[in-house]
Parts: C-alpha cells; sequence; structure tokens
C-alpha cells in the first residue's frame, strides 16, 4: 500500500468513537485524539499544494493555508505561525470552533476527489498552542504611543481583534463589556467542551498585558449614554453581538423550566469557571436526571443539547420543524450529537406547554413541508391531527438571536438600523450614521461566526485608524 493511502487510512481513524449511552460524562471531549507534533506534521504533508487553494478562498480571514501547512510539514513551526497569526487574531480559538466542514476544509482539493480533507483546523490550533507553549507569543510592545483614544463596546471577538491592532498602532484602547470577563460569547456561550475557557482568558490576558484597558460590569446604555463614551473617545467601536432570543409563543410558555438558551449556557460555562452559580446548584439550570428537549435546529440548539448530555440528563431531545437535510447548524455538530446519543425528532414543532406550575410534557405537531416561502425555504406547514406528547422536565429554547434594540438602549435615536434591527455602516468605512461611530461583528451581521467577527474587527480597524489619522492632520492643520 503507498505511503499517501496509509496516510488516508488514518485520517478514518480520527473520527470519534460512538456514543450509545451517556455514561462517560467527565471525559467527554470534542477534540477526541489530540494532536501531537508528528501527527501534525503527517496530516500538514497531505496538503497537495495544489496552486488552486479553495481552502484560503473559503476562509474568511483568507488565511494562507498551503504556506502554513507546508511549513509545519518541514517541521518549521515558528515560522508556521508567524504567518498563521499574521492573519488571524485567534488561530487555537478558529482552529477549534471554525465550522471547517463549511469553510476551510470543506473545499480542501483532498475532500473533493473523495480522500478526505487535510484537517486544517486542528493543525492551525496546534502550531498556535505549540507558539503557546515554547513563549512566541508575547504581549504587544508599542514603540510610538499615539495620544488618541478608541472606546470598545463588546469584549466579544469582533472587538478584541479590533482593540489588538489598533493597540499594535499605537493608540490608546478601553473595552467596556457588560459581562464581568471578556469574550463574549466566547467565554459564555460556546461551551466548554467546544472551546476550553483557558484559550479565551489566556487571550484577554495577553491584550491587558498589552497595554488595552478593560472595563466589565460596565453596561452603555445604564451606566453612560453612548454620547458620553464620544465625548470621551476619539472614536468609539460598536461591537455588542445579537442577544434578543427568539421566542415561542404557544399555550403555557410561561411555565417554570422553559428556558432560554443562553441563561441555560451561560450557567454551564460559570460553573465550568469555578463560579457560585445557585440557580445552577439549585438544579433549575441543570440537566441532570432530567427529560430535556431542545426546540432548534441550528448550532445553539446543538451546544444545549450536547451540553444537558454531559450534565447526566435522563433523555435528551431536540425538537425541529424541518428534517435533517434544512437544518441550519453544521452537519458536523449533528453527527456529534446524534453520536452522543440525543434524539432528533424531525419535522416537528411545539403545540403547547404542559403541566402544574412546571413543564410536564410537550404536546407537537407533526409538521410537512410545503413549496418555498420568500427566503427560498420551504414553508413548514402543520399536519392537521397529528399531535403527540413528548414527556419534559426542562424545556431550552434555541431559535436564534435578534439585535437589541440599540438606539433605544443607548439613549440614541438617531443611530440609525436596518430592518432587522443591526447597525446600518457604510460599508467601505464600517462607520455609522454617526461621525466617527463604527461598528462590527454580529451587531452588523446579525448572528453570524467567530471568524468573520474577527475579520471584521480587523477591517474595521483599518477604518478606525484612517479616520484617525485624518482627525490628527485636521488637528494639526487648525492649531
Ligand atoms: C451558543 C452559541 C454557540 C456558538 N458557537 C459557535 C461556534 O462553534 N463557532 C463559531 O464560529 N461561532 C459560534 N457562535 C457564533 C459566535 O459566537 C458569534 O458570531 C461571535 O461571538 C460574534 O462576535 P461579536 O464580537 O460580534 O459579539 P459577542 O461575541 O456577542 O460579543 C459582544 C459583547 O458585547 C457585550 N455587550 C453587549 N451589549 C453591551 C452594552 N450595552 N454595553 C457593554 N457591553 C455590551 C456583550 O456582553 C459581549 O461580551 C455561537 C453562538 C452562540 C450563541
Ligand atoms: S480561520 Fe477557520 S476557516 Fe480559516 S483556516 Fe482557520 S479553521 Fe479554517
Amino acid at each position: 500500500m503507498s505511503e499517501k493511502m496509509l496516510r488516508f487510512i488514518d485520517i478514518s481513524q480520527q473520527n470519534p468513537p460512538k456514543r450509545d449511552n451517556y455514561e462517560r460524562k467527565e471525559d467527554f471531549k470534542e477534540i477526541y485524539n489530540e494532536f501531537i507534533n508528528e501527527k501534525a506534521k503527517e496530516q500538514s504533508s497531505r496538503c497537495s499544494q495544489c496552486g488552486v487553494p479553495f481552502c484560503q478562498v473559503h476562509c474568511p480571514l483568507s488565511n494562507n493555508i498551503p504556506d502554513w501547512l507546508k511549513l509545519t510539514a518541514e517541521g518549521r513551526l515558528e515560522e508556521a505561525y508567524q504567518l498563521s497569526q499574521s492573519t488571524n487574531n485567534m488561530p487555537e480559538i478558529c482552529g477549534r470552533i471554525c465550522p471547517q466542514d463549511r469553510l476551510c476544509e470543506g473545499n480542501c482539493v483532498i475532500e473533493q476527489s473523495g480522500h478526505g480533507t487535510v484537517t486544517i483546523g486542528s493543525i492551525e490550533k496546534f502550531i498556535t498552542e505549540n507558539a503557546w507553549a515554547n513563549g512566541w507569543i508575547k504581549p504587544i510592545e508599542v514603540k510610538n504611543n499615539i495620544d488618541q483614544s478608541v472606546g470598545i463596546i463588546g469584549a466579544g471577538p469582533a472587538g478584541l481583534a479590533c482593540a489588538e491592532q489598533l493597540r499594535k498602532e499605537g493608540y490608546k484602547i478601553t473595552v467596556y463589556d457588560r459581562y464581568d470577563r471578556a469574550g463574549g460569547l466566547l467565554i459564555y456561550g460556546i461551551p466548554n467542551f467546544k472551546l476550553e475557557k483557558f484559550a479565551v482568558e489566556r487571550r484577554t490576558k495577553l491584550l491587558e498585558e498589552g497595554g488595552i484597558k478593560f472595563i466589565y460590569n460596565y453596561e452603555v446604555g445604564k451606566d453612560s449614554t453612548l454620547d458620553q463614551l464620544r465625548k470621551k473617545h476619539d472614536v468609539v467601536l460598536i461591537a455588542t453581538g445579537v442577544y434578543k432570543a427568539r421566542e415561542i409563543k404557544v399555550p403555557g410558555d410561561n411555565l417554570d423550566n422553559i428556558l432560554p438558551a443562553m441563561e441555560f449556557l451561560t450557567a454551564s460555562n460559570r460553573k465550568g469557571l469555578g463560579d457560585k452559580v445557585e440557580a445552577f446548584d439549585d438544579g433549575k439550570l441543570n440537566a441532570e436526571g432530567k427529560n430535556v428537549i431542545v426546540i432548534g435546529g441550528g448550532d445553539t440548539a446543538m451546544d444545549c443539547v450536547r451540553t444537558a448530555v454531559r450534565q447526566n440528563a435522563k433523555s435528551v431531545k431536540c425538537l425541529y420543524r424541518r428534517d435533517k437535510e434544512n437544518m441550519p447548524g453544521s452537519a458536523r455538530e449533528v453527527s456529534n450529537a446524534e453520536e452522543e446519543g440525543v434524539e432528533f425528532v424531525w419535522l416537528s414543532s411545539p403545540k403547547e406547554f404542559y403541566g402544574k406550575n412546571k413543564v410536564q410534557n410537550i404536546i407537537a405537531n407533526k409538521i410537512k413541508l410545503g413549496k418555498p416561502d420568500d427566503s427560498g425555504r420551504r414553508k413548514p406547514e402543520v399536519e392537521h391531527g397529528s399531535e403527540f406528547e413528548l414527556k419534559a422536565d426542562m424545556v431550552i429554547k434555541a431559535l436564534g438571536f435578534d439585535p437589541e434594540n440599540l438606539p433605544k438602549l443607548f439613549n440614541c435615536e438617531e443611530l440609525k438600523v436596518s430592518k432587522w434591527g443591526t447597525l446600518k455602516i457604510d460599508f467601505d468605512t464600517m462607520e455609522t450614521n454617526l461621525p466617527g461611530v463604527f461598528a462590527a461583528g454580529d451587531i452588523v451581521r446579525g448572528a453570524s461566526l467567530v471568524v468573520w467577527a474577527i475579520k471584521d474587527g480587523r477591517d474595521v480597524a483599518i477604518s478606525i485608524s484612517k479616520y484617525l489619522k485624518v482627525k490628527e492632520k485636521n488637528r494639526e492643520k487648525v492649531a
């Protein structure tokens, strides 16, 4: 058998083992086989250097994947790291949680030719973890401090990427966040088993050491208005993400133990971080021993079902109104959940929640898919007389997120938003309709991905820097 064939066989062995019960809990890990040096070299050498880097084209950051794979295959790991970090502020985080099957790996020519993708995400994670271990990742050292300041609202990936890029240039950066920690959804949304929190906290610490100031428990709209921040800083960036949970309006939706996804996931992440969480300890936000039903079909729903499995739920079901082919979530996430024993109830939607104070049952309707609607997706239609009942001690609503009403929240009615409530920006400059106020990440795109938030953070930093240079020149002229 050729050496190349042997490598393909090795890839197939990286598939996680099948889970047919919920017995193993603490040792459940997203990355089932840790990458080691030799394996990374071996995988990297599978890249055919095809010359048409579809992987790079489909990476939102245009990471120079073929070149850092080549350097890794040659054992030139420090150079591989330098190249990888030159386009990405958090390569080890993207390596862990990008939906690679839809981005770089899904478009790898080796994958396309049916031989299994080069595992780009795992290699990206390996390169950067190796750099951390070797002390190659250092805090920003500013050569020329510039006396202009930027206030960033939101310490998610968009805000953090922008903060880092601008600090490197020497600007004074203050990041405000209403949470008590930095990271946004990296810290309190995405579960620990997909993204270990030390990886997020390590990044925040590095930024602090590089001179970026963080102000926590500070909610713009409550602790200050947008206008007050505009007076304090030369530029303000809004990178607040989207947090308004979509609701299910059916009878019984006010019963106890029907929870929004973020409440459930935040409690679980806080526990993982060592916080005291009363609502978890008293059982309200803990799935242990319960029949859990998660409603929704996106990645957040998958995070909820897989978290419930790890909390020792008695049973975990996912109720989704479309079928498997039409799920919005990543196919890899769905198959992970299936392997871990989650039962999917396709083509079903809740009609009523039922119980005495606490939810006890869901009455659901069967759904059939009708003709495509305005969005081009086939419209779910209720099949009359198809009701069925499911036992539920805990229901988690994971139907997606919309933007909060920022103009109202920020006490700034003139701030322009789209019909979806996302902030309107000039797509060339990323500036809102308010001079010197920029926006980036989910609050502009709607719920998206970490890698896109990083891309936006980097792009808006370029734009802000240009704006500040012009502002400074104008000041000099007047002086
Ligand atoms: C459960 C879940 C799982 C996900 N899993 C993945 C995944 O596996 N892979 C992936 O690529 N993407 C995933 N995503 C999407 C991804 O997390 C987001 O696209 C990304 O975090 C958006 O970054 P952001 O910086 O725009 O906003 P966020 O990460 O939402 O950060 C916004 C920050 O702004 C702060 N803030 C908001 N309002 C105010 C205010 N008024 N004053 C002060 N601070 C404020 C918030 O506290 C928060 O810290 C997931 C999302 C969710 C909900
Ligand atoms: S950032 Fe995401 S899409 Fe780009 S190479 Fe890394 S894992 Fe792939």
